[in-house]
């Protein structure tokens, strides 16, 4: 049993977990074999316990970055953040115990950097990607030279296992730039390093996500296709499991996952289920796409804070795109949650105070003075 990969001692030496109490699972250890034939104890005490996984995640600052490090930070293995900003990385430090969550400075285009993130590491994430080009970073040199010099560093130092973060739709002939380099992140990263995990996850919601909340906080809701493209919006936490399931099961090397939603919407639905639960009605406006995309060009160019882009513009245009053959979360085990039981969740704060709902007061709260009276909006 020792030899096989992740294949844990506790598997063939002790009872079948469901039949032992609570207190003797908890302090159980796993020992797994890596492909490289390194033991690492697996831990199941919490995010003190000492051994586990180390673990890299290039793209942690971001939003689905923080779900995956602190999941492995509080299973008590040792994560690699490597960062370029100072303080897009401080929430970070928190999700581990002390000098478990290590930070390092690293820029895409320093292969030293790259490297010293990654030598240490049994399990490597490449979550790194942009929805927009900047003024140094176009779209391939993020998607397609970011992901070869990290599945570079990976293969020269042998790293257990690469899972690399693409997207839904990714297509060599799609229209949009984004979903090309993506595809071609996804050749790369199988070229240079064959077991890598390719993982594409649909349109995500969540607490910082570009989706619901770009919704609920626009004044004019600007489109160019009537908001008619069509996906299956999935919640990032369950990625973040997915992402934590797929890295620590090797059987999943060189597969290809999936990760959507359960039901499809058109934007449009996703647009009226905000406006239902903010309780507000926000302005839509459609700008045809031959006014709209060179005009994003433009002004990408000479504002410095994040718009939209041309490439956006293109992407209302493609509807979500399911590769029937790649894996999903029945596989993994995961029972993928529906955005509608989470809009309450992601959204009240954007409900004005008129309709602030206080619960019924009770006699003691009758008698007292209130003291405060909480204005959102
Ligand atoms: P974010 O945009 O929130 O985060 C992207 C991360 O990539 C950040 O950590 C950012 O670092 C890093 N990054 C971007 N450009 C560079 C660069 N030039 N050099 C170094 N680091 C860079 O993405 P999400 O967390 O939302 O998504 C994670 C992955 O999933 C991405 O690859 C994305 O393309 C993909 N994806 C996301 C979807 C979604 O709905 N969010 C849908 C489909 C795919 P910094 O903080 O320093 O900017």
């Amino acid at each position: 049993a020792l030899c096989r990969p992740s294949m844990g001692l506790s598997a063939s030496l002790a009872k079948p977990s469901t039949l032992l109490p609570r207190q003797t699972r908890r302090s159980l250890q796993d020992i797994a074999i890596t492909r490289t034939g390194k033991p690492i104890i697996r831990l199941s005490g919490g995010r003190s316990s000492l051994g586990g996984h180390t673990v890299t995640v290039f793209g942690a600052t971001g939003f689905l970055g923080r779900y995956v490090v602190n999941r492995f930070a509080q299973a008590g293995c040792t994560v690699v953040v490597p960062f370029r900003e100072e303080m897009a990385k401080r929430h970070l430090k928190v999700s581990g115990d002390l000098g478990r969550v290590v930070f390092l400075e690293m820029d895409l285009r320093n292969t030293a950097s790259i490297e010293e993130s990654v030598r240490h590491s049994d399990i490597v994430f490449n979550l790194i990607g942009r929805d927009y080009p900047t003024k140094n970073f176009d779209l391939e040199d993020v998607h397609v030279e970011g992901t070869h010099r990290i599945a570079n560093a990976v293969a020269k130092y042998d790293v257990d296992r690469f899972i690399h973060v693409s997207s839904h739709s990714a297509h060599p002939q799609s229209t949009s730039e984004f979903y090309k380099t993506k595809y071609y992140s996804e050749r790369i990263a199988r070229e240079i390093f064959p077991e890598t995990t390719i993982v594409r996850p649909a349109p995500m919601f969540g607490f910082e996500d570009r989706l619901l909340h770009h919704l609920a906080s626009a004044t004019n809701v600007i489109t160019s296709n009537h908001m008619l493209e069509r996906f299956r919006p999935v919640h990032a936490i369950d990625v973040g499991e997915a992402l934590e399931k797929i890295g620590l099961d090797d059987s999943t090397a060189g597969q290809t996952f999936e990760l959507y939603g359960p039901k499809e919407y058109s934007m449009k639905d996703i647009h009226e289920l905000v406006d239902r639960e903010i309780l507000k009605k926000r302005r839509h406006i459609n700008i045809p796409k031959a006014i709209l995309a060179p005009s994003m060009g433009l002004l990408n160019k000479v504002l410095w804070w994040v718009i939209s882009s041309k490439d956006q513009v293109e992407r209302e245009f493609i509807d979500q795109f399911i590769d029937k053959n790649a894996k999903t979360f029945v596989d993994l085990g995961i029972e993928p949650g529906e955005i509608s039981n989470f809009t309450y969740k992601y959204l009240h704060a954007y409900r004005s105070a008129a309709y602030y709902d206080l619960p019924p007061m009770t006699e003691k709260e009758k008698r007292e003075e209130k003291k405060y009276l909480h204005v959102l909006d």
